[in-house]
């Protein structure tokens, strides 16, 4: 039997075992005994392993943070990596969120494609693999996270386990054709302490909402006489408002929103607010701060000022992402995420970044890194998928790069591969999430041709 029909042989089944999970509203919850990412998440897990043993496979639980199912012998193992938590439904859903309909050829609800769908085709995947005799030289794993939306601790802890590392793999968590680089992303957050002196001080500073976000909003509060307050008030600036407020003055800035992967789409408010700030009349440690900010960030999103702009050509240039502000007349802090390329490392650009905030008097509170994932196009595991996606769907591609980080960067040796196909509508994390029949059995018919192609 041939592999395509080797899955569509379990077509129904697989449907049916999906419309079962996808009833279970894995969003985390509080840990329970057994369940440390809460108890419908466990239950998420305990259906998919049902499946999997139903199917023929010895599985194993481990400790409710994962499981897996494997297939096959050899020394080497090749992996798919899939997760059963979701995000929360949220508002606006016309269907119900967990009630796993099938309407117009569509099967609905949180998890249909992010990530349940990809995860039990995988499952059925395997079955297909063993049903067709193949024969293949490695083992296929089907690993089942548990806690992909909130942090991945899923993985940290099947790693600090002991749990066997893939000699290659995909997470069809991402999109198609295959996503073979993804940035290096820095999260780091900086406070500075000042002395103010002169005419007008500030009261308050706030801005943005999130690190990976362009902030669309920022505004500055500000004590001084009155007649100061009244000339400040009339400032004009693009973009900006200068008003009049008890004791003093306000500057609001105004930008538009991008995600913090992609600055350059949007326009950075916090910015905007403090160019526009240091055009003040402020004086001491204070204006040393702001005019620092001004010339060093401003609203420049690949970090040429700052001295760690890097480019290459599989994935671009630095991006760099001022997120938030938040401050009073004594301090303030702020959090930056900047994402190196693909080709590059952390000692390229993190140090230097650093350094010039030290050298200004700013302290580094936090930093987290989060290494990048590059896997060259002519690698092994690269050239594979893109043959089988070819092969299964008829379409060219190259491999690409994002900003983004998917699960893939939780495991060596794994890119993400799928579920989403070019031109598909994007509904992970939205409302009326949903993944075509179709589709469904088309990204199983391409996972059990990978799943051979790296095992045979
Ligand atoms: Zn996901």
């Amino acid at each position: 039997m041939n592999l395509n029909d080797a899955v569509l042989f379990h077509k129904d089944a697989m449907i049916e075992a999906l419309q079962q999970n996808l009833r279970i509203p894995s969003v985390q919850g509080p840990a329970e005994s057994g369940a440390p990412y809460g108890a419908d998440v466990r239950r998420s897990l305990d259906h998919a392993l049902a499946t999997a043993e139903r199917l023929g496979f010895k599985t194993t639980n481990v400790d409710g943070h994962m499981g897996w199912c494997e297939y096959g012998e050899g020394e080497e193992m090749v992996a798919v990596l899939g997760h059963l938590d979701v995000v929360p439904a949220g508002d606006g859903w016309t269907v119900d969120p967990y009630g796993a309909e099938i309407i117009d050829g569509k099967i609905w609800g949180r998890g249909t494609t992010d990530d349940k769908g990809p995860s039990i085709a995988a499952l059925y995947a395997l079955a297909a693999v063993r049903d067709s005799g193949l024969p293949i030289k490695r083992r296929i794993r089907v690993l089942l996270g548990c806690n992909e939306e909130t942090g991945s601790a899923d993985v940290k802890y099947y790693l600090a386990q002991g749990g066997e590392i893939p000699v290659m793999g995909f997470t069809p968590d991402g999109e198609y054709p295959v996503i073979n680089g993804e940035k290096g992303i820095i999260n780091a957050t900086f406070s500075k302490s000042y002395k103010q002196t002169g005419p007008v001080k500030l009261v308050q500073i706030q801005g943005g909402s999130a690190p990976n976000v362009v902030p669309s909003y920022a505004c500055a509060r500000f004590e001084c006489d009155e007649e100061l307050a009244v000339r400040m008030s009339q400032l004009y600036a693009p973009s900006m408002k200068f008003s009049l407020i008890p004791g003093g003055f306000k500057a609001e800035a105004f930008g538009v929103s991008a995600h913090g992967s992609t600055p350059g789409l949007g326009e950075n408010a916090i910015g905007r607010l403090v160019i526009a700030l240091d055009n003040l009349p402020l004086e001491g440690e204070l204006a040393d701060a702001i005019h620092f900010l001004a010339q060093k960030l401003g609203m420049e999103t690949d970090g040429a000022s700052a001295g760690i702009y890097l480019h290459d050509d599989v994935s671009g240039e630095l991006s760099l992402n001022w997120g938030t502000i938040e401050g009073n007349g004594e301090t303030f802090s702020l959090k930056i995420n900047y994402r190196y390329p693909v080709t590059y490392s952390y000692e390229d650009c993190g140090p230097a970044f650093n350094e010039a905030f030290r050298q200004a008097g700013f302290t580094l509170d936090s930093e987290v890194h989060k290494a990048k994932l590059y896997i060259p196009a002519d690698s092994q595991l690269v050239s594979s998928l893109m043959k089988v996606y070819t092969e299964q769907t008829g379409l060219e591609g190259s491999p690409k790069s994002i900003g983004g980080g998917t699960y893939a960067k939780a495991i060596s040796n794994l890119l993400a591969f799928g579920p989403i196909f070019p031109g598909d509508e994007i509904r992970e994390h939205k409302p009326d999430e949903y993944i075509s029949i179709e589709s469904l059995v088309k990204n199983a018919q391409i996972i059990a041709a990978a799943m051979y192609e790296l095992a045979k």
